[in-house]
């Protein structure tokens, strides 16, 4: 019996040795190792041997079992290592090769302009306020005396989402707002976002847009203290040499209601094709808020007055850089935004 465990010894070694892979080594053990396997039948059979015998015969079996475990232990190693040799020769690469150049991107021309308005009017005191695109039918226009039927809804072909809920047509809404959280306390704001309107996309026009509307509200507010915030608007955004202009309009939260428009950079005022003939361009339009819409907040119109403008973001980046269709905003083609990108 004890040639019979030796002979088995021998021949389970070889066969690992010869084992190419995992998979062969795997069979070598379950063949000599395993339930079914040649030592466990020896172990088995003990039980035909004398007393003597039988610690002598068990000790070996079990010696011999270990050095075939070591050996099937030590062969996978090795299996392992030449896998790892050879997958890191397939994958081996030259890192003297020279390297792919990495796309830097920028921010969207709007978001640097959108910024730039910001940074102005925080210098002037204004915080910024932001408030949801999807608005209630109130805020939207009620708030801002527009009730139900007014003709001047017209004006703004609105997205409906339901009776009373739609996408903002302007960022007016954020100013309501703004007004009832301070709950009759002075204001000085501006409110940047997207708004949308009913619109077909051209060269002027864009179903979704940029608005930045301002807002103060504070006992003694002048129609000057206005002109005096656009003006330091318009000489910082457009350059000190520009003048600008006010023209009566209509807005239905705003009484009285202003145009305002600059003097043109491409003629200094003369006249050209750009601000066709007049020598002016129109920026933006403003007002003193009107006596409902501060009352509707909660301000007493006799003691609290203010203002409020807005403006398009668009167009102040079309002026200042001389863009001529609204739609490279929106169409995102890299040759045009790449333009704009900060170093
Ligand atoms: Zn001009």
């Amino acid at each position: 019996m004890k040639e019979q465990l030796k002979e088995l010894e021998t021949e389970a070694l070889e066969k690992v040795q010869l084992a190419e892979d995992t998979k062969a080594l795997q069979d070598v053990r379950v063949a000599y190792l395993g339930k079914k396997g040649p030592i466990t039948e020896v172990l088995r059979g003990m039980g035909r041997l004398s007393k003597e015998e039988r610690p002598v015969i068990g000790q070996l079996a079990n010696e011999v079992r270990e050095h075939i475990q070591d050996a099937i232990d030590s062969k996978q190693n090795s299996l392992e290592e030449a896998a790892l040799d050879k997958q890191l020769e397939e994958e081996k690469l030259d890192v003297t090769l020279p390297g792919r150049p990495v796309q830097v991107g920028g921010p969207h021309l709007l978001t640097n302009i959108l910024e730039e308005i910001e940074d102005l009017f925080i210098g002037m005191g204004f915080e910024i306020k932001e408030g949801p695109e999807v608005e209630t039918d109130y805020y939207n226009f009620e708030a801002l005396n527009l009730p139900k039927g007014h003709p001047a809804r017209d004006m703004q072909d609105s997205f409906y989402i339901t009776e009373e809920l739609l996408l903002r047509t302007h960022t007016s809404p954020v100013q309501a707002r703004t007004m009832k959280q301070k709950d009759g306390e002075p204001v000085r704001m501006i409110c940047p976002g997207k708004v949308y309107r009913r619109d077909t996309d051209d060269a002027t026009h864009s179903h979704q847009f940029t608005q930045v509307e301002g807002l103060l509200v504070d006992k003694n507010v002048r129609m000057s203290d206005l002109k005096g915030v656009l003006n330091t608007f318009a000489k910082q955004m457009f350059g000190s040499e520009r003048d600008i202009r006010l023209r009566p309009s209509f807005f239905p939260f705003t009484e009285p209601s202003v145009e305002m428009d600059i003097s043109c950079k491409v003629c200094d005022g003369k006249g050209c094709s750009v601000c066709k003939g007049t020598g002016w361009i129109e920026i933006l339009g403003a007002g003193m808020v009107h006596p409902n819409v501060l009352e509707m907040a909660g301000y007493d119109p006799d003691v609290y007055s203010g203002f409020a403008f807005g403006m398009g973001p668009e167009r102040i980046a079309m002026l200042k850089y001389g863009v001529d269709d609204i739609r490279h905003f929106y169409t995102n083609d890299i040759r045009f935004l790449k333009q704009y990108h900060k170093v």
